[in-house]
């Protein structure tokens, strides 16, 4: 008799959750079982349980890949990793290691690759079964809460800032202060880059300027093109965090010439690029996932060292369905980080 666990399963896109009580999962080998302590809510598990996107998760789904907890036994075979290692668990469950994407450190873009709470079950639940060679070892001086939605929101925006490739006293444009947006900030300052957060609440601009941020624009209220065109003559780097389509087209429009946009926000959709603009001013439009393994290590990093932190607020896991509709009317600042 296998002991139990709860979990919240999607059995049917669109429809709400149903927590309930399954059988922890028998370890195969070459595998390890994580007992996960949290997992933090990340705006893509409300697009699998909704069926957004054009490849559909498996259904029914344990959705969820901001996971952290502790090995709780290891499968036949495994080296390197023992009972009782803090890991967390994120979205790159698995990669085939053998292609020329994972053969060049790029293992986020393997075709054959498996992703946690989408293509396979994931940490929407109190335990799981995960790869050793893809789990995060996380710092010893890093807590559990603190480092949960760095394995997704943190390591995307991390990824993401760097893909732009502004440099120390570049500015880089933060459009969304959301649970992306907010650590974008905070890793953006920490690597020395000068940042103009965008957004159109007031209570996410007053976070953005308690992170530091060195001009807020409400664009509700304001236009940021022609402030930002005014202020700084265009940013070298724009992440687009925010969901809006609109936030897509504007994003280059604030770009000064040679200037890098990085899209990591997932809306369905299409947006309008000009080719006059981004040929004469040899713009560049860019998309990112994740990130690595590495770059997950140094998220991490960062994070352990007190210059990135995840504002937070706790929730269980039966609540999962109130997050959602939250999360649907952007009423959620920072990040919602579920106790298992
Ligand atoms: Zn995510
Ligand atoms: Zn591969």
């Amino acid at each position: 008799m296998n002991k139990m666990m709860n979990a919240a399963i999607a059995y049917e896109f669109g429809k709400p959750l149903v927590v309930e009580s399954i059988p922890v999962p028998d370890v195969p080998s070459g595998m390890i079982l994580v007992k996960l302590v949290a997992c933090g809510v990340c705006h893509s598990d409300l697009h699998a349980v909704n069926g957004d996107w054009p490849i559909k998760p498996k259904l029914p789904l344990i959705p969820g890949h901001e996971g952290v907890g502790i090995v709780e036994s290891v499968g036949e075979g495994v080296i390197g990793i023992k009972e009782g290692d803090r890991v967390g668990v994120p979205w790159l469950y698995k990669a085939c290691g053998k292609c020329e994407y994972c053969l060049s450190g790029w293992e986020t873009l393997c075709e054959q690759q498996l992703n946690t709470g989408y293509s396979v079950d994931g940490c929407y639940a109190q335990y799981i079964i995960a790869d050793p060679n893809y789990v995060a070892h996380l710092p010893a001086n890093l807590g559990f809460f603190e480092a949960a939605s760095i394995l997704c929101a943190g390591l995307t925006v991390y990824k993401g800032i760097k893909e732009t490739e502004v440099k120390s006293g570049d500015w880089i444009v933060i459009s969304g202060v959301g649970g992306l947006g907010h650590l974008a900030i905070q890793y953006a300052k920490a690597m020395g880059i000068r940042v103009i957060a965008l957004d159109i609440h007031e209570e996410q601009l007053e976070l953005a300027k308690s992170l530091k941020a060195d001009i807020v624009i409400n664009v509700a209220k304001e236009d940021p093109i022609k402030k930002i065109k005014t202020a700084i003559s265009g940013a070298h780097g724009v992440l687009v965090t925010a969901v809006s389509p609109n936030s897509f087209s504007q994003g280059v429009d604030m770009l000064r010439r040679k200037g890098v946009m990085v899209l990591v926000g997932l809306p369905s959709g299409k947006f309008e690029l000009s080719i006059f603009d981004t040929v004469l001013n040899r713009k560049t439009v860019r998309g990112s996932i994740v990130g690595t393994r590495m770059d997950l290590i140094e998220s991490l990093d960062f994070a352990a060292r007190g210059l990135v932190t995840v504002h937070y607020t706790k929730d269980k896991l039966e609540n999962i369905n109130n997050i959602f509709s939250a999360m649907k009317s952007n009423k959620i600042t920072g990040r919602i980080i579920i106790a298992l």
